[in-house]
């Protein structure tokens, strides 16, 4: 029997819908890449969204055909989330700190044919425009004024100029809930990028999923910065869930520096960020010499990378500000884990809190995970027996776009099908779930594994480090032994030995690095993680001081 509820397909078009209807004068503000302010609202996004859906009618796109996108957060570019998804198109949006070779690779391989750009980016299209046969419009991101007239695009138009004639209602076309509505490539850290592709139901349950209280709480009194850019994950899907519970959005533009994304935040009084690790070093760097505070920021979630202790430990003793570990992938869409406390944790020791929020936190009701070992046993939740993290839900990819080599799934024994995520973690008995590394950063010594998140983890602790990596080196006693690669702070002073000392007392022995690498910079991936892969290239030539 089934039951007698309306049927109604979850499809993006009803959020921008609903936010036009329910709180038009929601704020949507931008620092737009010509540097000064923009003003606008859910209601005018929604308008203007119903434009671009109109602007691709003209231009004869069918559903199911992928606009790309290669741009920083701004209204332009949510009203391109909304109106490509909303009239049944895929957004491909695409990392513009990708190589030109890798951003023209993945064109080809998505087969875009239109791409919008911000006019940041125009020596990237200029380098790639005439290798990607696929795109037939290319779209400048500004006004028509602003359009140059020697681009060397073909029939570049300015975004302005193309939705300026139409109108701004329409009827948002229904279809199958399970339709696909945007796609994002993994980095690629490891051979050619991989595509994940959202549909209109994936994405609705994350946005839904993501506004949960245990989750990044998101209400129609905040006002959220994503840092975290709309070209990687769709912005970790805080464009669909602030549309959906009208909180105001604050976009950060092209300007990331942690002086610009600091006087964003307090300018438009944002109680709410989101960014990965690197990007909150900087505004840290930026507050602390010029004894700076927040004043409306309440809480920011931090995921993408591990989040060092010290950093959530500055946030909340020197400014007051809670630090929700995330924990996600592409693949995801991205939200799996997210470190919140429950009840029963709230009379313990400041000291015995922190050690939960360090966790890379609960499962989301919709994410079922697992650790298991080589031979695909289950571990058990222990917090210590560490295994493979395998993930499945609605929001988890099934298969890769265009994927070559079959399903990326490994079958259980009732047939249910787990997304490997390549990550090492541990679960405890309350389902706070630890990434202890990436699998193919795994350190082992003496047949045991050492912890590079753990080792980096201590060396962030100390006052004089601004960024520290942690890689194993070949040993032929050991197998591999652990570096600790180091970017010191400007004008700290400490030597190898002193952070070699450090470590004493705050690991075990044997898990104390050999070595300590002092270096200017770490390579830092396309969506600001560190490549470790490149690391371990920069120090193929390094010898340990111990052999
Ligand atoms: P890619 O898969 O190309 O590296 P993603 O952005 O999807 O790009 O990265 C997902 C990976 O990032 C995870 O599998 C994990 O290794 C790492 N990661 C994400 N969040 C955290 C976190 N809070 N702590 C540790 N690692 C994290």
């Amino acid at each position: 029997m089934f039951g007698l509820m309306q049927n109604q397909p979850l499809l993006i078009s009803s959020i921008i819908e609903f936010a036009q209807r329910h709180h038009g004068d929601g704020e949507v503000v931008s620092r737009r890449v010509e540097g000064d302010i923009h003003r606008s609202n859910w209601a005018q996004i929604a308008l203007r969204s119903k434009r671009v859906a109109h602007g691709l009618d003209a231009w004869k796109l069918q559903s199911g055909d992928r606009i790309a996108t290669l741009a920083w957060n701004g209204y332009r570019h949510l009203e391109l989330y909304f109106g490509v998804s909303g009239s049944g198109r895929v957004l491909h949006t695409i990392n513009p700190r990708l190589h030109p070779d890798q951003v023209a690779w993945i064109i080809n391989h998505a087969q875009d044919q239109v791409l919008a750009f911000d006019m940041t980016f125009l020596p990237i299209i200029q380098a790639v425009h005439s290798k990607c046969p696929t795109v037939q419009h290319w779209i400048a991101l500004c006004d028509a004024d602003k359009l140059p007239a020697d681009s060397g695009i073909p029939n570049l138009v300015s975004y302005e100029a193309w939705v300026k004639p139409f109108p701004e209602t329409y009827v948002w076309p229904k279809f199958d809930e399970n339709t696909a509505s945007s796609m994002c490539y993994t980095s690629g850290t490891t051979g050619n990028p991989k595509a994940a592709l959202y549909s209109h139901r994936s994405t609705i349950l994350h946005a839904y999923a993501a506004a949960l209280p245990d989750v990044m709480c998101i209400s129609a009194r905040d006002a959220i910065l994503p840092v975290v850019p709309m070209f990687h994950v769709n912005a970790w899907g805080i464009p669909y869930s602030a549309a959906m519970t009208g909180s105001k959005l604050v976009f950060p533009g092209a300007a990331m520096d942690g002086k610009s994304i600091y006087e964003l935040i307090e300018s438009e009084g944002v109680t709410f960020a989101a960014g990965v690790p690197t990007v909150w070093q900087m505004m840290l760097s930026h507050m602390k010499p010029h004894g700076l505070k927040f004043t409306k920021l309440n809480r920011t979630v931090i995921g993408g990378s591990a989040c060092p202790p010290a950093m959530i430990t500055a946030f909340k003793d020197d400014y007051g500000v809670d630090v929700l570990h995330a924990w996600g992938m592409t693949e995801l869409s991205p939200l799996g884990t997210l470190c919140t406390l429950k009840n029963k944790h709230l009379s313990l020791p400041e000291a015995e809190q922190m050690k939960i929020r360090l966790k890379q936190g609960r499962a989301i009701f919709g994410i079922d995970m697992k650790i298991v070992d080589d031979a695909g046993n289950e571990q058990p939740h222990d917090g210590k027996a560490y295994g493979d993290l395998l993930v499945k839900g609605p929001w988890v990819v099934a298969d890769y776009y265009h994927g070559e080599g079959g399903s990326p799934l490994v079958q259980d024994a009732n047939g249910e099908g787990w997304f490997p995520t390549g990550d090492v973690a541990t679960i405890d008995a309350d389902g706070y779930m630890q990434i202890t590394d990436r699998s193919k950063d795994v350190i082992k010594s003496g047949g045991e594994w050492i912890s590079s998140i753990d080792i980096e983890n201590i060396a962030m602790s100390h006052a004089g480090v601004l960024m520290a990596a942690c890689v194993g080196i070949k040993h032929p006693k050991w197998d591999e032994r652990p570096i600790v690669v180091v970017v010191k702070k400007p004008d700290a002073q400490f030597s190898r030995e002193e952070l070699l000392k450090y470590y004493e007392g705050k690991t075990a022995k044997w898990q104390i690095p050999d070595d300590v690498v002092f270096v200017e910079s770490i390579p830092l991936g396309a969506t600001g993680k560190m490549l470790k892969t490149k690391l371990r290239e920069q120090l193929k030539d390094y010898v340990l001081p111990t052999l």
